[in-house]
């Protein structure tokens, strides 16, 4: 039914004061425990890929498969290039099919982050494709997922920042950082939802959450409370997928590969629809 973008998917959002569960995708078995959840519950999602995924030869065979799962999905799915290093990433990722894409220039000094975002945008917009961007920076990207991170305060977007920001580029959607951090969790995460509810108040477009894994329903539902209207989620998913493999291994003796799949998929799916529930995700209106 609907392949769109991502503005379509988080229009009602600000207004509706909920968010959209964005979920990172780099094979079959996520693909389909993602969208499969989001079919159940009736709502829009957002699908992400790696910049990994639109390059290199399995690029157009990966690519091809996940469009066409998208447009014949029974919900609005967003197809969305999440982190892209590059400008180069980025216009790839239009080329096979992504409806929204993501450059992250948060490591950058300001000018260059700008001026990147920019020209992003201008190809973007030509073609009908949402862009978002980073300012700030949300800690935990650079590997060491599993292992733990600690949010870095000094690197909280702030609301002049983000302000600013949004004025040089006219970007969709802005992810900040106010304590999440990518991966796992060193420690009690501190979530700084007054800042979250300044830049909310600052700004008439949708703001972006990294790092979603980890937290405790409160927090989402405080995010959401003050303003996040696009919850990025993987570590959790793929964490609870290979412990529900690890629990049908110790139980049974003869399993096929199918049957491990099957096992991870389905505990996927009910890790996504868990928290689009909890994210207050609702069907668009129109
Ligand atoms: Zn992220």
């Amino acid at each position: 039914m609907s392949l769109v973008t991502m503005s379509e998917v988080l229009k009602e959002s600000i207004e509706k004061k909920y968010a959209v569960g964005a979920f990172d995708t780099m094979d079959r078995v996520f693909t389909e425990a993602i969208l499969d959840a989001a079919e159940q519950k009736g709502v829009p999602v957002i699908l992400m890929v790696m910049p990994m995924s639109v390059e290199g030869p399995e690029a157009e065979r990966f690519m091809g498969y996940v469009v066409k799962r998208c447009r014949e999905s029974s919900v609005p799915v967003a197809l969305h290039l999440d982190h892209s290093p590059t400008y180069e990433h980025c216009v790839k990722a239009i080329h096979l099919g992504c409806t929204s894409v993501m450059f992250d220039g948060s490591s950058l000094p300001y000018e260059e982050n700008v001026a990147i975002t920019k020209k992003v945008i201008d190809v973007a917009h030509a073609c009908g494709v949402t862009v978002e961007a980073e300012i700030g920076h949300v800690a935990g990207h650079e590997g060491n997922m599993l292992d733990g991170n600690v949010a870095d305060e000094s690197a909280f977007t702030t609301v002049e920042e983000a302000k600013r920001f949004y004025e040089d580029t006219g970007v969709d959607c802005l992810a900040v950082a106010i304590g999440t951090v990518h991966g796992v969790y060193k420690g009690t995460p501190h979530l700084d939802l007054e800042r979250l509810q300044e830049i909310r108040d600052a700004l008439p477009i949708p703001i972006v959450i990294h790092g979603g894994s980890g937290l405790v329903e409160k927090d989402y539902k405080g995010m959401v409370a003050h303003g996040a209207n696009k919850i990025n989620f993987f570590t959790a998913m793929s964490l609870e997928a290979a412990a529900a493999v690890r629990k049908l291994l110790a139980e049974k003796e003869k399993l096929g590969l199918q049957d491990i799949t099957i096992v991870g998929q389905k505990a996927a799916e009910e890790v996504v629809a868990k928290h689009i529930e909890i994210f207050g995700t609702q069907p668009l209106s129109c």
